[in-house]
């Protein structure tokens, strides 16, 4: 059975481990920030930050809430940017049936990389200036070398969770159970078309708006 990462968002205390884990795993080198009036940087994803935590600040129900966003490619079961690439080149984006990973392989620099992130319901491809571009891989080799995904395996508050979907599916309906005695408009994040199911306290539109 494939893979799924659940992310419940209520757990999150936005200290970028996973950002930084990310980085290191994939040997992705640092951005020049600057103070842009946000705890969030770099401001967006990159070629080379393809993890972001997400920070927004929005009143939720009269009180003033923090709300923090993990951000990565959510491997989708039906992936739309594969869709989009396979119109050029059909090994372009691979989808590995036993993880569920939804990999851009050597081919993708020849994918019209605006077309790509057009396609992707939840804007997650970038490119560098070559236009070529990447994503999130599910950490594929690591799976397929029996470990958790770096990011998973970073968090220290267990917002972050990898395992086999029946066992995801389980734990994300048991937190939301649990969850929606504290926020009753909590949610599950389009559960039935992804392998990275995010736990929502509230509208997924006041995490971030794109
Ligand atoms: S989230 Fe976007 S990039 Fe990731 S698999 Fe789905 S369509 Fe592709
Ligand atoms: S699964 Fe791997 S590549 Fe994807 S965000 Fe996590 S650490 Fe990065
Ligand atoms: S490591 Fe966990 S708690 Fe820290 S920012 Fe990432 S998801 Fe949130």
């Amino acid at each position: 059975m494939a893979k799924m990462i659940f992310a419940d968002l209520t757990l999150c205390t936005a200290c970028r481990g996973c950002q930084v884990a990310c980085k290191q795993w994939k040997k992705l080198p640092a951005e020049k920030t600057h103070n842009w009036g946000s705890y969030q940087n770099p401001p967006d994803l990159s070629h080379d930050t393809i993890r972001l935590v997400r920070f927004t600040e929005a009143v939720v129900n009269d009180k003033l809430e923090w709300l923090f966003f993990p951000e990565q490619c959510r491997h989708c079961y039906s992936a739309p940017c594969k869709r989009f690439a396979d119109k050029f080149d059909a090994k372009a984006i691979t989808h590995d049936e036993e993880s569920g990973a939804v990999v851009f392989t050597d081919r993708i620099a020849k994918i019209p990389a605006q077309g790509l992130r057009d396609a992707c319901p939840y804007d997650i491809p970038r490119s560098n200036k070559a236009g070529v571009s990447t994503k999130c891989d599910f950490c594929i080799d690591r799976i397929q070398g029996g470990m958790v995904p770096s990011c998973v395996l970073s968090c220290p508050t267990q917002c972050l969770v990898f395992g086999e979907e029946d066992e995801i599916q389980e734990l994300a309906a048991k937190r939301l159970k649990e969850v929606r005695k504290q926020y009753p408009e909590a949610y599950l994040g389009d559960p039935l078309n992804v392998r990275v199911l995010y736990l929502f306290q509230t509208d997924h539109r006041l995490y971030y708006q794109r």
